[in-house]
């Protein structure tokens, strides 16, 4: 949530805000820890729970919460409601988006370390790829059951 390596706690997993020049550098994290090498962003398509479930999910926490309490107190119109309903959702989804990604990494390094491999470059490249379970490569031929023909 600070932002920051999961294994080494000290490197910004995000570039610095004077260094953002668009809304895509503001929401890419950086390639890997500069200090210890963690690969932050394992596999392409990697932070989308992140985006779905975390942030996106927090927003519309935030907007239930923030619907619930100005209908029941004030009973706004219904388009003012909804001004004031979406506006803040927007707002917190662009300024949480980096802290999901931050906490979608925690989380995972939590509960899926990557192996410190001490190899020759003392451990601090990511590994090559390993294949994954059921991530393709040639399918197997099922032999097919042999049918005896049956002549009658
Ligand atoms: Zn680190």
């Amino acid at each position: 949530m600070i932002l920051r390596c999961p294994v080494c706690g000290k490197s910004p997993i995000f570039a610095p805000l004077l260094h953002t020049r668009s809304l895509r550098d503001w929401f890419s994290p950086l390639d890997g820890c500069p200090r210890c090498g963690y690969p932050y962003e394992r596999e392409p398509g990697y932070f989308l729970a992140s985006t779905w479930m975390i942030n996106y999910g927090a927003g519309s926490v935030l907007g239930i919460v923030i619907y619930l309490a100005l209908d029941l107190t004030i009973h706004p119109p219904i388009g003012w409601l909804l001004a004031a309903v979406i506006t803040p959702i927007i707002l917190f989804n662009l300024l949480f988006a980096r802290h999901s990604k931050a906490l979608f990494i925690a989380i995972d390094h939590l509960s899926d370390p990557h192996e410190k491999d001490p190899g020759e470059d003392g451990g601090n490249l990511p590994k090559p790829d390993a294949p994954t379970k059921g991530s393709g490569g040639p399918a197997q031929p099922t032999p097919k059951p042999k049918t005896e023909l049956q002549n009658v």
